[in-house]
């Protein structure tokens, strides 16, 4: 079942969404991007005549109330943003009669799911290593289920269209798609945008394909640098990970980061790269500073070659041209991870210039994706966003999609 297909007047629709926007300390919406994700898809399911059940979790309030975790705070917002009316049902798993009395048309937001520690099904305060705990455990995915009923008895169907949770097996985003049959359950909007870009970037290739790669570990992207060998071009390795390369092929490289128990993983990517033919960009240069500050002093120096004292923090200006050369020409392009500590000014430049190379290719047909807070995070700070083709709203689902791996919250609705 599709949301363009589904016949939604008359009927109450349970959505799944991402409303985990940050707030300041009075409880103020400091970004809304979230909200504003899932209107389409809230929208549409009003304007056919269905009314909404709306939920989602808040932060991590592990299984307990917590008033500064409450929903309540973000409803006027979401009543202004759907510009209608919201109901707010202050216990998400006691809402039967203010769901049953919604007319169509109408709102009800429910309290934040993670208030029960039902909705990620994991016990709670008991150790692992407790002789209890398989049995704790047991006990939690039976209560999960009844939770996850007890949410489904409140509508006709369900929309899941949260997905920066949809790597997780919760009680909202994967057990409840149990007790809807397969034509009164489906994706929202902005899961269909996620999983479609997905699906450009892992099988629906134009050629070449450019990955850039970035952030501080290897260690973390190695399952999708894995995933990608087979299917890219060119596979740029930036920022932190820099200096791991750097060291494991014998290079000196002062303070920078370095993971010293993957140095032989570094040399393996190496090898597996020839062996597939794929086109390896690692930085060549760097801009290396004598502290871990924006004010510190700094140089351009070659990144197998920085001084002691130093630290590699930025991909230099032969590494920039580099990864334009090879990011210029693609036809995807996928870029995860900063080139450099980016949230220092001066240590911008190489994030910068990637950015400048996709939106280069993408204005030359190319279809590029940007995924992971920090990636996202460059692209506005750069302001570009309007000139990629798709920004991903899902951190660790995004990669774990990426990854090759299936997604419970989409696998839920699909299988
Ligand atoms: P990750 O969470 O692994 O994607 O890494 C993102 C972080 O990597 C950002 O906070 C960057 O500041 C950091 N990063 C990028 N390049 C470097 C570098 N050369 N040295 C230290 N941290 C870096």
């Amino acid at each position: 079942m599709t949301i363009n297909d589904y016949k939604f007047a008359g009927q109450k629709a349970i959505v799944r969404v991402d409303f985990n926007v940050p707030l300041d300390s009075e409880g103020k919406i400091t970004d809304d991007t979230r909200i504003r994700g899932a209107l389409p898809t809230l929208k549409k399911i009003l304007a056919d005549g269905g009314s909404l059940i709306i939920m989602s979790h808040m932060g991590k309030p592990k299984g307990k109330v917590k008033a500064e975790l409450s929903l309540g705070q973000i409803k006027d917002a979401v009543a202004a943003a759907l510009g209608t009316g919201v109901k707010f049902a202050p216990d998400c798993a006691k809402a039967s009669d203010a769901a049953a009395a919604l007319k169509p048309g109408e709102v009800l937001l429910l309290e934040n799911l993670r208030f029960y520690p039902e909705e990620e099904g994991k016990p709670v305060g008991i150790d692992k290593e407790d002789p209890a705990y398989e049995d704790a455990k047991k006990a939690m995915k039976a209560a999960q289920k009844e939770f996850a009923k007890t949410l489904a008895s409140y509508a006709d169907c369900y929309v899941n269209d949260a997905f920066g949770t949809a790597h997780r097996k919760h009680a909202s985003t994967a057990v409840i798609a149990d007790y809807f049959d397969k034509d009164h359950k489906m994706l929202g909007y902005l899961m269909e945008k996620e999983v479609q870009a997905v699906d450009n970037i892992l099988s629906n290739i134009h050629r070449p394909f450019t990955a850039i790669m970035g952030g501080s570990k290897v260690s973390t992207k190695i399952g999708i640098i894995e995933n990608l060998m087979d299917k890219v071009d060119n596979l740029i390795l930036c920022g932190g990970m820099t200096y791991t390369f750097a060291k494991a092929q014998g290079g000196k490289i002062g303070n920078s980061i370095c993971e010293d128990d993957k140095l032989q993983l570094a040399l393996d990517i190496i090898e597996q790269a020839k062996a597939k033919g794929v086109n390896l960009v690692l930085g060549s240069d760097c801009v290396a500073a004598d502290a871990f500050s924006n004010d510190a002093h700094t140089q351009v120096v070659p990144a197998n070659e920085i001084p002691d004292g130093w630290e590699g923090m930025d991909a230099g200006p032969e590494t920039r041209k580099a990864f334009a050369q090879a990011i210029e020409g693609a036809k995807t392009i996928l870029w995860n991870g900063p080139a450099g500590v980016f949230e220092f000014d001066n240590f911008t430049g190489g994030s910068r210039a990637i950015a400048e190379a996709i939106a280069k290719a993408t204005a030359n047909g190319a279809y590029s994706l940007i995924g992971g807070g920090d990636s996202v995070a460059c692209i506005n700070k750069f302001g570009m966003a309007d000139k990629v083709s798709y920004i991903s709203t899902g951190g660790g689902a995004l990669l774990e999609a990426i990854e090759g791996k299936v997604l419970p919250g989409v696998a839920a609705i699909n299988d």
